[in-house]
Protein backbone atom coordinates (compact mmCIF):
# COMPACT_ATOMS: atom_id res chain seq x y z
CA UNK A 1 0.00 0.00 0.00
CA UNK A 2 1.62 3.06 -0.78
CA UNK A 3 1.66 6.39 1.52
CA UNK A 4 -1.13 7.89 -0.36
CA UNK A 5 -3.60 5.03 0.41
CA UNK A 6 -2.74 3.57 4.13
CA UNK A 7 -4.74 6.58 5.86
CA UNK A 8 -7.48 6.60 3.62
CA UNK A 9 -7.76 2.68 3.92
CA UNK A 10 -7.73 2.48 7.76
CA UNK A 11 -10.02 5.91 7.72
CA UNK A 12 -12.23 3.84 5.93
CA UNK A 13 -11.96 0.86 8.08
CA UNK A 14 -12.94 2.49 11.11
CA UNK A 15 -15.84 4.65 9.78
CA UNK A 16 -17.27 1.28 8.49
CA UNK A 17 -17.35 0.22 12.17
CA UNK A 18 -20.56 2.26 13.41
CA UNK A 19 -19.01 3.14 16.89
CA UNK A 20 -21.88 5.49 18.11
CA UNK A 21 -20.96 7.08 21.43
CA UNK A 22 -19.97 5.01 23.39
CA UNK A 23 -20.33 1.66 21.71
CA UNK A 24 -16.63 1.33 20.41
CA UNK A 25 -17.56 -1.65 17.59
CA UNK A 26 -13.96 -2.88 17.63
CA UNK A 27 -12.11 0.39 16.56
CA UNK A 28 -9.94 0.04 19.45
CA UNK A 29 -8.75 -3.73 18.79
CA UNK A 30 -8.44 -2.85 15.07
CA UNK A 31 -5.63 0.39 16.61
CA UNK A 32 -4.18 -2.61 19.01
CA UNK A 33 -3.36 -4.45 16.24
CA UNK A 34 -1.83 -2.40 14.43
CA UNK A 35 0.11 -0.45 17.33
CA UNK A 36 1.73 -3.78 18.52
CA UNK A 37 2.95 -4.71 14.96
CA UNK A 38 5.11 -1.69 15.46
CA UNK A 39 6.33 -2.40 19.25
CA UNK A 40 3.32 -0.14 21.06
CA UNK A 41 2.31 -1.57 24.72
CA UNK A 42 -1.05 -2.05 24.44
CA UNK A 43 -3.08 -1.11 28.12
CA UNK A 44 -6.63 -1.68 27.94
CA UNK A 45 -8.59 0.95 30.14
CA UNK A 46 -11.98 0.38 30.40
CA UNK A 47 -14.19 1.97 32.85
CA UNK A 48 -18.08 1.28 32.59
CA UNK A 49 -19.38 1.05 28.75
CA UNK A 50 -16.24 3.47 27.72
CA UNK A 51 -13.62 1.73 26.16
CA UNK A 52 -9.55 3.40 26.79
CA UNK A 53 -6.56 2.72 25.36
CA UNK A 54 -3.16 4.00 26.08
CA UNK A 55 -0.49 2.79 23.99
CA UNK A 56 3.33 3.59 24.07
CA UNK A 57 6.71 3.00 22.55
CA UNK A 58 9.50 3.76 24.73
CA UNK A 59 10.49 4.43 28.44
CA UNK A 60 12.28 7.94 27.61
CA UNK A 61 11.43 11.41 27.62
CA UNK A 62 10.46 13.81 26.05
CA UNK A 63 7.09 11.21 25.54
CA UNK A 64 5.19 13.07 22.52
CA UNK A 65 1.06 11.23 22.79
CA UNK A 66 -1.46 11.86 19.73
CA UNK A 67 -5.40 12.21 21.33
CA UNK A 68 -8.31 11.24 19.88
CA UNK A 69 -11.60 9.27 20.11
CA UNK A 70 -12.85 6.23 18.26
CA UNK A 71 -16.66 7.26 19.25
CA UNK A 72 -19.19 9.85 16.97
CA UNK A 73 -22.38 11.31 17.22
CA UNK A 74 -25.63 9.60 15.84
CA UNK A 75 -25.61 9.73 11.70
CA UNK A 76 -29.12 11.17 12.08
CA UNK A 77 -32.00 10.36 9.52
CA UNK A 78 -29.86 7.90 6.97
CA UNK A 79 -32.37 8.77 4.21
CA UNK A 80 -31.37 11.76 4.36
CA UNK A 81 -27.69 10.79 3.95
CA UNK A 82 -26.66 10.82 -0.01
CA UNK A 83 -24.75 7.52 1.03
CA UNK A 84 -25.05 5.56 4.05
CA UNK A 85 -23.21 7.22 6.99
CA UNK A 86 -21.60 4.14 8.15
CA UNK A 87 -20.45 2.88 4.47
CA UNK A 88 -17.33 5.33 3.80
CA UNK A 89 -17.70 7.01 0.01
CA UNK A 90 -15.33 8.50 -2.13
CA UNK A 91 -17.25 11.09 -4.13
CA UNK A 92 -15.97 13.94 -5.25
CA UNK A 93 -12.50 14.02 -4.36
CA UNK A 94 -14.47 13.72 -0.80
CA UNK A 95 -14.56 11.25 1.76
CA UNK A 96 -18.15 10.85 3.08
CA UNK A 97 -18.99 8.93 6.21
CA UNK A 98 -19.81 9.86 10.34
CA UNK A 99 -16.96 10.49 12.12
CA UNK A 100 -14.93 11.07 8.39
CA UNK A 101 -13.91 14.45 10.02
CA UNK A 102 -14.52 13.98 13.76
CA UNK A 103 -12.38 12.13 13.83
CA UNK A 104 -11.46 8.99 12.24
CA UNK A 105 -9.38 10.62 9.47
CA UNK A 106 -6.78 12.13 12.20
CA UNK A 107 -6.91 8.61 14.19
CA UNK A 108 -5.65 6.45 10.79
CA UNK A 109 -3.34 9.53 10.78
CA UNK A 110 -1.55 9.00 13.90
CA UNK A 111 -1.22 5.26 13.32
CA UNK A 112 0.04 5.58 9.54
CA UNK A 113 2.18 8.60 10.46
CA UNK A 114 3.80 6.29 13.27
CA UNK A 115 4.49 3.37 11.34
CA UNK A 116 6.12 5.36 8.76
CA UNK A 117 8.35 7.27 11.29
CA UNK A 118 9.16 4.07 13.19
CA UNK A 119 10.25 2.07 9.70
CA UNK A 120 12.55 5.60 8.89
CA UNK A 121 13.76 6.28 12.33
CA UNK A 122 13.60 2.67 14.49
CA UNK A 123 16.00 4.22 17.54
CA UNK A 124 14.34 7.70 17.51
CA UNK A 125 14.71 9.46 21.21
CA UNK A 126 11.85 9.75 23.45
CA UNK A 127 8.67 8.31 23.71
CA UNK A 128 5.28 7.64 21.64
CA UNK A 129 2.23 7.24 23.04
CA UNK A 130 -1.92 7.11 21.89
CA UNK A 131 -4.68 8.71 24.31
CA UNK A 132 -7.44 6.79 22.43
CA UNK A 133 -11.35 7.01 23.85
CA UNK A 134 -14.64 5.74 23.25
CA UNK A 135 -16.44 8.54 24.77
CA UNK A 136 -15.65 11.91 24.05
CA UNK A 137 -18.71 12.77 21.89
CA UNK A 138 -20.98 11.44 25.29
CA UNK A 139 -21.02 12.66 28.82
CA UNK A 140 -17.04 11.92 28.53
CA UNK A 141 -17.50 10.55 32.49
CA UNK A 142 -15.41 7.33 31.88
CA UNK A 143 -13.16 8.11 28.77
CA UNK A 144 -10.09 10.43 28.87
CA UNK A 145 -10.63 11.84 32.01
CA UNK A 146 -10.16 8.62 33.97
CA UNK A 147 -7.42 7.81 32.11
CA UNK A 148 -5.51 11.01 32.89
CA UNK A 149 -6.09 9.81 36.87
CA UNK A 150 -4.45 6.73 36.52
CA UNK A 151 -1.39 8.12 34.54
CA UNK A 152 -1.15 11.27 37.27
CA UNK A 153 -1.72 8.17 39.64
CA UNK A 154 1.49 6.92 38.29
CA UNK A 155 3.36 9.93 37.71
CA UNK A 156 3.52 9.64 33.98
CA UNK A 157 3.47 13.06 32.20
CA UNK A 158 3.58 14.11 29.01
CA UNK A 159 5.69 16.73 26.98
CA UNK A 160 3.89 16.82 24.24
CA UNK A 161 0.28 16.18 23.60
CA UNK A 162 -1.57 16.50 19.75
CA UNK A 163 -5.42 16.04 19.86
CA UNK A 164 -6.76 15.32 16.39
CA UNK A 165 -9.68 17.24 16.36
CA UNK A 166 -10.91 19.08 13.34
CA UNK A 167 -9.39 22.60 13.87
CA UNK A 168 -9.42 23.88 10.01
CA UNK A 169 -11.32 26.29 9.06
CA UNK A 170 -11.21 26.51 5.53
CA UNK A 171 -8.34 24.10 4.62
CA UNK A 172 -6.09 21.62 6.21
CA UNK A 173 -3.86 23.41 8.54
CA UNK A 174 -4.66 26.77 8.51
CA UNK A 175 -5.85 26.97 12.19
CA UNK A 176 -4.22 24.69 15.87
CA UNK A 177 -6.04 25.14 18.89
CA UNK A 178 -3.42 25.84 21.78
CA UNK A 179 -5.95 26.16 24.19
CA UNK A 180 -9.63 26.57 24.59
CA UNK A 181 -11.67 28.71 27.20
CA UNK A 182 -13.39 27.95 30.15
CA UNK A 183 -16.77 27.43 30.84
CA UNK A 184 -18.97 28.29 34.07
CA UNK A 185 -22.84 27.77 33.70
CA UNK A 186 -25.27 29.55 36.65
CA UNK A 187 -28.74 28.93 37.52
CA UNK A 188 -30.24 31.74 39.37
CA UNK A 189 -33.86 31.84 41.06
CA UNK A 190 -34.65 35.39 42.19
CA UNK A 191 -37.48 34.78 44.54
CA UNK A 192 -40.29 37.60 45.33
CA UNK A 193 -43.66 37.37 46.12
CA UNK A 194 -47.14 36.31 44.18
CA UNK A 195 -49.87 39.22 43.99
CA UNK A 196 -52.11 40.84 42.04
CA UNK A 197 -50.87 43.47 39.66
CA UNK A 198 -53.19 46.19 40.75
CA UNK A 199 -51.90 45.86 44.22
CA UNK A 200 -47.90 45.52 44.12
CA UNK A 201 -47.36 47.39 47.38
CA UNK A 202 -49.02 43.73 48.57
CA UNK A 203 -46.41 41.67 46.63
CA UNK A 204 -43.22 42.21 45.84
CA UNK A 205 -41.91 41.34 41.84
CA UNK A 206 -38.68 39.95 41.26
CA UNK A 207 -38.24 40.49 37.97
CA UNK A 208 -38.22 44.95 38.98
CA UNK A 209 -35.87 43.25 41.87
CA UNK A 210 -33.70 41.52 39.34
CA UNK A 211 -33.57 43.82 35.84
CA UNK A 212 -30.89 46.27 37.70
CA UNK A 213 -28.45 43.49 38.92
CA UNK A 214 -29.20 42.04 35.53
CA UNK A 215 -28.00 45.18 33.65
CA UNK A 216 -25.08 45.47 35.98
CA UNK A 217 -24.11 41.67 35.15
CA UNK A 218 -24.32 41.84 30.95
CA UNK A 219 -22.74 45.39 31.11
CA UNK A 220 -19.57 44.57 33.66
CA UNK A 221 -15.96 44.20 32.24
CA UNK A 222 -15.18 40.38 33.37
CA UNK A 223 -11.43 40.62 32.73
CA UNK A 224 -9.88 42.29 29.11
CA UNK A 225 -8.09 38.88 27.76
CA UNK A 226 -4.56 38.64 27.11
CA UNK A 227 -2.65 37.88 24.14
CA UNK A 228 -4.32 34.74 23.33
CA UNK A 229 -7.81 34.82 24.98
CA UNK A 230 -10.72 37.69 24.03
CA UNK A 231 -11.74 38.74 27.32
CA UNK A 232 -14.54 36.81 29.43
CA UNK A 233 -18.11 36.89 28.35
CA UNK A 234 -21.29 36.67 30.00
CA UNK A 235 -24.26 35.64 28.22
CA UNK A 236 -28.13 34.95 29.52
CA UNK A 237 -29.33 31.97 27.84
CA UNK A 238 -32.39 31.36 28.96
CA UNK A 239 -35.04 33.90 31.56
CA UNK A 240 -38.49 32.99 32.61
CA UNK A 241 -41.25 34.35 35.02
CA UNK A 242 -44.68 34.98 35.46
CA UNK A 243 -47.73 32.34 35.41
CA UNK A 244 -48.99 33.58 32.20
CA UNK A 245 -51.98 36.33 33.14
CA UNK A 246 -51.49 39.28 32.64
CA UNK A 247 -53.22 40.54 36.26
CA UNK A 248 -50.47 38.54 38.20
CA UNK A 249 -47.08 39.56 39.38
CA UNK A 250 -45.19 36.21 39.24
CA UNK A 251 -43.38 35.05 43.06
CA UNK A 252 -40.10 33.80 40.75
CA UNK A 253 -37.85 34.60 38.03
CA UNK A 254 -35.44 32.07 36.85
CA UNK A 255 -32.39 33.07 34.73
CA UNK A 256 -29.58 30.77 33.15
CA UNK A 257 -26.26 32.45 32.09
CA UNK A 258 -22.95 31.08 31.25
CA UNK A 259 -19.29 32.45 31.08
CA UNK A 260 -16.59 31.59 28.05
CA UNK A 261 -14.02 32.77 30.14
CA UNK A 262 -10.24 33.30 29.83
CA UNK A 263 -6.81 32.47 31.65
CA UNK A 264 -7.15 35.82 32.97
CA UNK A 265 -10.09 35.07 35.37
CA UNK A 266 -10.88 31.93 37.24
CA UNK A 267 -14.05 30.04 38.69
CA UNK A 268 -13.84 30.91 41.81
CA UNK A 269 -13.43 34.84 41.12
CA UNK A 270 -16.45 35.05 38.72
CA UNK A 271 -18.58 33.35 41.17
CA UNK A 272 -18.05 35.85 43.72
CA UNK A 273 -18.13 38.69 41.71
CA UNK A 274 -21.76 37.85 41.12
CA UNK A 275 -22.48 36.89 44.11
CA UNK A 276 -21.12 40.80 44.91
CA UNK A 277 -23.39 42.08 42.33
CA UNK A 278 -26.78 40.20 43.16
CA UNK A 279 -25.65 40.65 46.98
CA UNK A 280 -25.03 44.44 46.13
CA UNK A 281 -28.99 44.93 44.62
CA UNK A 282 -30.36 43.36 48.48
CA UNK A 283 -32.01 40.36 46.03
CA UNK A 284 -32.99 37.29 47.58
CA UNK A 285 -32.13 34.44 45.37
CA UNK A 286 -30.71 30.15 45.05
CA UNK A 287 -27.73 30.34 42.84
CA UNK A 288 -26.45 27.24 41.57
CA UNK A 289 -23.03 27.00 39.26
CA UNK A 290 -22.37 24.23 37.10
CA UNK A 291 -18.14 24.29 35.91
CA UNK A 292 -17.86 22.04 32.62
CA UNK A 293 -13.97 22.87 32.23
CA UNK A 294 -11.45 25.35 33.12
CA UNK A 295 -9.81 27.42 30.65
CA UNK A 296 -6.22 25.95 29.41
CA UNK A 297 -3.60 27.24 27.18
CA UNK A 298 -0.29 26.33 25.68
CA UNK A 299 1.84 29.16 24.98
CA UNK A 300 4.02 29.04 21.63
CA UNK A 301 7.24 27.33 22.17
CA UNK A 302 9.00 24.22 20.88
CA UNK A 303 4.91 22.48 20.02
CA UNK A 304 3.43 25.11 18.25
CA UNK A 305 6.08 25.78 16.67
CA UNK A 306 6.76 22.24 15.41
CA UNK A 307 3.27 21.75 14.23
CA UNK A 308 3.60 25.47 12.19
CA UNK A 309 6.72 24.58 10.29
CA UNK A 310 5.20 20.94 8.96
CA UNK A 311 1.99 22.23 8.10
CA UNK A 312 3.64 24.59 6.70
CA UNK A 313 6.07 22.73 4.72
CA UNK A 314 3.17 19.85 3.79
CA UNK A 315 0.30 21.98 3.76
CA UNK A 316 2.02 25.80 2.28
CA UNK A 317 -0.38 27.73 4.73
CA UNK A 318 0.11 29.34 7.93
CA UNK A 319 -0.89 27.99 10.70
CA UNK A 320 -2.83 30.58 13.08
CA UNK A 321 -3.43 29.94 16.86
CA UNK A 322 -6.38 29.66 18.19
CA UNK A 323 -8.44 29.60 21.65
CA UNK A 324 -11.76 29.91 19.98
CA UNK A 325 -14.48 27.10 19.92
CA UNK A 326 -16.16 24.60 22.41
CA UNK A 327 -13.90 22.70 24.98
CA UNK A 328 -12.37 19.43 24.18
CA UNK A 329 -10.91 16.57 25.55
CA UNK A 330 -7.58 18.56 25.79
CA UNK A 331 -9.24 20.57 28.99
CA UNK A 332 -8.43 16.77 30.90
CA UNK A 333 -4.98 15.65 29.37
CA UNK A 334 -3.49 19.53 29.51
CA UNK A 335 -3.42 18.46 34.14
CA UNK A 336 -0.57 15.76 32.99
CA UNK A 337 0.37 17.70 29.24
CA UNK A 338 3.28 19.82 29.22
CA UNK A 339 2.20 21.86 26.01
CA UNK A 340 -0.64 20.54 24.08
CA UNK A 341 -2.17 21.30 20.82
CA UNK A 342 -5.14 20.03 18.78
CA UNK A 343 -4.74 19.88 14.73
CA UNK A 344 -7.10 17.95 13.03
CA UNK A 345 -8.78 18.26 9.33
CA UNK A 346 -11.47 21.13 8.35
CA UNK A 347 -14.48 21.22 10.81
CA UNK A 348 -17.14 22.48 8.54
CA UNK A 349 -19.14 19.27 8.23
CA UNK A 350 -18.38 17.34 12.20
CA UNK A 351 -22.10 16.30 13.15
CA UNK A 352 -23.83 17.05 10.14
CA UNK A 353 -25.42 15.15 7.39
CA UNK A 354 -22.54 14.25 5.13
CA UNK A 355 -19.82 14.67 7.31
CA UNK A 356 -16.65 14.65 4.71
CA UNK A 357 -13.10 15.34 4.35
CA UNK A 358 -11.15 15.78 1.30
CA UNK A 359 -8.94 12.73 0.05
CA UNK A 360 -6.66 14.97 -0.39
CA UNK A 361 -6.38 15.90 3.20
CA UNK A 362 -5.56 12.49 4.73
CA UNK A 363 -2.24 11.51 3.25
CA UNK A 364 -1.15 15.17 4.45
CA UNK A 365 -2.55 15.30 7.74
CA UNK A 366 -0.43 11.99 8.30
CA UNK A 367 2.72 13.54 7.03
CA UNK A 368 2.05 16.97 9.12
CA UNK A 369 2.40 13.92 12.15
CA UNK A 370 5.42 12.51 11.01
CA UNK A 371 7.07 15.85 10.69
CA UNK A 372 6.33 16.84 14.04
CA UNK A 373 7.53 13.13 15.10
CA UNK A 374 10.98 13.59 13.34
CA UNK A 375 11.02 18.17 14.67
CA UNK A 376 10.24 16.70 18.12
CA UNK A 377 12.07 12.99 18.88
CA UNK A 378 15.16 12.70 16.42
ZN1 LIG B 1 -14.26 15.19 18.07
Amino acid sequence: MTTETATLALAKQLIARASVTPDDQGCQELLAERLQKIGFTVEQLDFGQTKNIWARRGSGAPLLCFAGHTDVVPSGPEDKWTSPPFDPTEHDGRLYGRGAADMKSSIAAFVTACERFMAAHPDHAGSIALLITSDEEGDALDGTTKVVDVLKARGETIDYCIVGEPTAVDTLGDTVKNGRRGSLSGNLTVKGKQGHIAYPHLAENPVHKAAPALAELTAAEWDRGNAYFPPTGFQISNINGGTGATNVIPGELNVKFNFRFSTESDSDGLKRRVHEILDKHGLNYDLQWTLSGQPFLTEAGRLTEAAQAAVAEICGVHAELSTSGGTSDGRFIKAIARELIELGPVNATIHQIDENVELSALPKLSAVYERMLAELLV
